[in-house]
């Protein structure tokens, strides 16, 4: 199979087990649709557990032989796919958009930061290494090396098709395990392209195994006995119930769930810098990215300003087809999820906010069935209203107004999401002490998105996360390796010098 063959099979999307697209026997079906137009553009397979099991099976039974692989030898296929995905970058992102709905250069984006952790993942021989020390006691020595777990599971979010897929499996692989990913049914394609790309880099047939599905194809991962460790990535009630049963089933694992990010604007911040990243991080891939900024907290009398600014601003992004030339924002995902962001901002008028910008009325030209909702704007939100509490996922930031910094802190720890946040202020000494107090996972200063890069780890704190490991990085190391510590003491061997004499038998 070479990358420029199709990855469907009889036009339906469907599984890669032990190196090969598998035969179309799904009775059970889903449509994905091209978010752009509304248009159903393919049919993906929902896969039942004897499918899942085949493909636990194909790890398993790849599991001994890769694990024994030396590990440059393994990572050998990463740095090839590493040049794959270069290669491949932009039909790696038009597949994304295809699905998606959201912008290509914003797709590319996405790929290039879990080519990252690609290129992490191709140093990993450096973190095996292990400790040693000499002479614990007399004549005795100790150690301890990381040993890879066996198959590793990957449950995988629709917001980043392919960059959340690698937050997870090129460590897992590097590290000697074996993997069954099962990435969102809104948007799988692009799932079969990273496993047909590692097939052309060398990497051994059962490694890399993808499964589509839904909760069915969830279940039988997380209870099958074969299955080491489970990582997830979505939303919270999934994340919960994933750590949970995986956690029951007696399985290592980490699931990082949903957000509500607030970006802090100081009265001495920098108007210009603060808007423009607002506006980025509200908007950008139409809200739907857990690091997105849903909350902007106004403190002291900067709001005013504040508000008229990204007002303007927002009402002048470029909403159109993810394909087209000069688009900022895309479609929503689907029907159902642009549903439901339109329910949030009628709750919220209803709740009373003062809705600013209303992106409702919205029309693409040409793409009328299209899932589309302009950018909103919410100011005056309080902590009891549903806009605040619960995740949107969509393009709607809101404003909400604190008089000092100490009110702003109370204001992120009173919600139950911890995953990012950003602080705007040309004081360093606030800047210092907001890091050092906040309770959140990832903290940006004057960054508004501070996702870390491949070589830290990325993961939220409360009900962001369930696990003790965040994800990729040293952290993902950690996780998809376990510690075996030697001692060792040889018994003293009597050295009786050189001999002269011709060896005979004795
Ligand atoms: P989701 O929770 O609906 O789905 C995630 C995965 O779980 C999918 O593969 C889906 O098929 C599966 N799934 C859904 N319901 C299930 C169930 N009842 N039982 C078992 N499996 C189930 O999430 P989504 O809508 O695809 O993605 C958006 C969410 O992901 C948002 O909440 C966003 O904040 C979150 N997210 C978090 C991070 C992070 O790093 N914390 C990153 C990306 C996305």
């Amino acid at each position: 199979m070479n990358s420029n063959q199709s990855t469907s099979n009889n036009s339906m999307i469907v599984n890669w087990i032990n190196g090969q697209l598998t035969a179309t026997e799904a009775t059970r079906t889903a449509p994905v649709y091209n978010p752009a137009t509304g248009a159903v553009s393919r049919t993906v397979a929902l896969t039942s557990v004897d499918e899942v099991n085949k493909a636990v099976e194909a790890a398993a039974k790849a599991f001994p032989a890769w694990s024994a692989t030396p590990a440059v030898r393994r990572v050998r296929v990463l740095f090839a796919f590493r040049d794959w995905i270069e290669r491949n970058m932009d039909r790696l992102a038009m597949a994304i958009t295809a699905e998606h709905g959201k912008t290509f250069d914003d797709a590319k984006g996405e790929v290039q930061r879990g080519l990252e952790v690609v290129e992490f993942a191709c140093g990993i021989p450096q973190l095996l290494k292990g400790e040693f020390t000499e002479q614990v006691g007399t004549g005795i020595d100790a150690w301890s090396v990381r040993q890879p777990i066996g198959v590793c599971a990957g449950i995988t979010p629709f917001n980043f098709p392919v960059m959340v897929p690698c937050w997870m499996y090129p460590v897992a692989i590097a590290c000697g395990n074996t993997f069954v990913l099962k990435p969102s049914e809104r948007d799988p394609s692009p799932s079969l392209l990273m496993a047909q790309g590692l097939k052309e880099c060398g990497l051994p047939d059962g490694v890399f195994n993808v499964v589509q599905g839904d909760k069915e194809a969830v279940d039988a991962l997380l209870t099958h006995p074969k299955v080491a460790a489970v990582s997830f990535v979505g939303s919270t009630p999934v994340a919960k119930y994933i750590h949970e049963t995986a956690s029951k089933n007696g399985k290592r694992a980490q699931a990082l769930g949903g957000a509500k990010n607030h970006l802090v604007v100081m009265p001495d911040a920098d108007l210009d810098q603060a808007v423009d990243a607002l506006i980025g991080a509200a908007y950008g891939s139409a809200g739907e990215r857990c690091m997105a900024i849903s909350v902007a907290i106004a403190v002291g009398n900067v709001a005013d300003t504040l508000v008229q600014r990204i007002a303007e601003k927002a009402r002048e992004i470029r909403v159109a087809p993810g394909d087209s030339k000069n688009a900022e924002m895309g479609p929503l995902v689907t029907a159902a999820h642009l549903e439901k962001v339109r329910g949030y901002v009628e709750c919220g008028v209803a709740e009373g906010a003062k809705l600013v910008v209303d992106g409702r009325g919205l029309k693409v030209a040409g793409h009328e069935q299209g899932f589309y909702i302009g950018p909103c704007l919410f100011d005056h939100v309080s902590l009891s209203m549903k806009i605040y509490r619960e995740e949107i996922f969509g393009p709607v930031l809101s404003i909400v107004r604190v008089q000092n910094f100490d009110e702003a802190l109370d204001v992120i720890h009173s919600h139950s999401f911890a995953n990012g946040v950003a602080l705007f202020t040309r004081d360093g000494d606030t800047a210092r002490e907001f890091g050092s107090r906040i309770q959140v996972g990832m903290v940006g200063i004057n960054v508004p998105i501070p996702v870390p890069m491949a070589f830290h780890s990325f993961g939220g704190w409360k009900e962001s996360l369930f696990g003790d490991h965040h994800i990729h990085g040293p952290e993902g190391v950690r996780f998809y390796t376990r510690y075996k510590a030697f001692t060792q003491r040889w018994p003293k061997g009597i050295r009786t010098g050189a001999e002269f004499v011709m060896p005979t038998m004795k």
